[in-house]
């Protein structure tokens, strides 16, 4: 077609045409009459195909050219091609600029690019999510929307190479790192919800000045006593006695203390599978109550054990009975002389159900939020009397995490409290006797 479409075609067949008028003009003996009729045929040809190429370009939307004939076939057909190529070269940059799209939207973090003038041109959807730009808000000018003296410093200084540390626009809350990177002439702006890490980098911190604190007290009490006693001969014994005890005592605290921690690091870096044994509580608890009545010589409480002995679960012996046992021992703990303790084990509607419920001193609503924290006590001097090191609940709610369950606490502030859980039906075995 095109490719083989010279200029001497219609060079030649303009002379022929031409020669054919000629002839004829000739022949009847009218020449200037018979070329003037043939030039005007040849203009108004063209004019035709002129007309015809102005209304499909522009009149109609169809893509194929009308029919014609000799250089305006050429030409239509020229137009065609390019028109071709020229859609099939959109819809393969259309595919890449949606496969683009697509990846950016996949993207875990929220992306947003603006030009040089902060202005948006595209944001995906972790973008409206994380920091609540809209569609709408395409074209508006970034720092609008996320108003932060500190963003702006950041963008003002021009250093990309470290990101910038912002609570987010939408939760004050939540803490957003953000990164933005240059390329071209436009920018990406990317974010990340950073706040999980930034809790766990201060709880990191928290337990490293806990644990300094809790142990710091101990040795200072014990580094005094060994103090007094550098001069043996000076003291009385009777100092030295109590010296001893009391070091004795702080060292106690220090090894229950460590004990203490190194259950909390086991049972967080365990991976045993709790479906992998079965418990038997009621034996459990027979030992947890024998050690619960020697620790109940002074304070003298009513403690009933109402025990399914059939009730048997999946899970980690050690574990459970870590968890069980400090919440029959806080009861001891925190309930006054002569109080009342009821330990109940038995099966629900729901699972099995572990509650201890005592009448003691309760806990108010300010502090049940955080109790299950390290370290965090309600009294701290008086749980240091009973040898508390704030760690046991946190102990319980690990160790009910992995056994698929959690805490439950209903307390009245000197009214009592009940500390209960459920491990649901799954962990229980399906052969598990029901009777005695
Ligand atoms: P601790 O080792 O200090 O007992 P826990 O984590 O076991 O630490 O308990 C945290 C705090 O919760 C305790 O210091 C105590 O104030 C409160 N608490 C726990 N159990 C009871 C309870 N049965 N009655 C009242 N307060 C309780």
């Amino acid at each position: 077609m095109i490719n083989n479409y010279s200029w001497r075609t219609p060079i030649k067949n303009l002379i022929l045409y031409l020669a054919f008028w000629i002839i004829f003009g000739w022949v009847i003996g009218k020449l200037l009459l018979s070329l003037v009729i043939g030039l005007s045929a040849l203009v108004a040809w063209h004019y035709y195909y002129q007309r015809q190429l102005f209304t499909w370009l522009w009149r109609t939307r169809q893509l194929h050219p009308p029919n014609a004939t000799g250089v305006w076939s050429a030409i239509f057909d020229g137009i065609y091609k390019q028109q071709k190529d020229n859609r099939r070269r959109r819809r393969q940059l259309g595919d890449l600029i949606k496969r683009f799209r697509e990846a950016a939207q996949a993207m875990p973090d929220a992306t947003v690019i603006f030009d040089h003038d902060n202005t948006i041109i595209w944001c995906n959807k972790l973008a409206r999510q994380l920091l609540g730009l809209k569609s709408s808000d395409v074209g508006q000018r970034l720092n609008n929307l996320i108003r932060s003296p500190a963003f702006e410093a950041y963008q003002q200084q021009g250093d990309f190479k470290d990101p910038i540390i912002l609570p987010s626009p939408l939760n004050s809350q939540s803490v957003l790192e953000i990164r933005i990177i240059p390329y071209a002439e436009q920018m990406l702006f990317i974010a990340r919800d950073v706040t999980k890490l930034k809790q766990l980098e201060s709880m990191r911190q928290d337990f490293v000045a806990n644990v300094s604190h809790e142990l710091r007290t101990p040795l200072t009490v014990m580094l005094g006593y060994l103090e007094m006693m550098e001069d043996l001969q000076q003291t009385p014994p009777k100092m030295i006695e109590k010296a001893c005890k009391e070091m004795t005592s702080q060292t106690e605290r220090m090894r229950d203390l460590v004990e203490q921690l190194l259950v909390l690091s086991k049972i967080e870096s365990s991976g045993d599978d709790v479906f992998k044994h079965t418990v038997n509580i009621g034996s459990m608890l027979a030992q947890v109550k024998a050690e619960a009545s020697s620790l109940n010589q002074t304070k003298h409480h009513q403690i009933s054990f109402d025990v399914d002995p059939s009730l048997i679960v999946y899970g980690i012996e050690l574990e459970l009975r870590s968890a069980m046992s400090n919440l029959v021992f806080n009861a001891i703990n925190y309930t006054a002389d002569k109080g009342e303790i009821n330990v109940v084990w038995k099966k629900t509607t729901k699972g099995a159900l572990f509650s201890v419920t005592d009448n003691g001193e309760g806990i108010s609503q300010t502090h049940l939020s955080r109790i299950t924290e390290r370290f965090y006590r309600v009294d701290k001097a008086r749980s240091r009397k009973t040898g508390g090191s704030g760690l046991g609940l946190s102990i319980v709610k690990h160790v009910l995490a992995r056994h698929y369950s959690d805490l439950k606490i209903t307390s009245q502030l000197s009214k009592g409290s009940t500390f209960s859980f459920v491990l649901p039906d799954n962990m229980i075995p399906e052969d598990s006797p029901k009777e005695v």
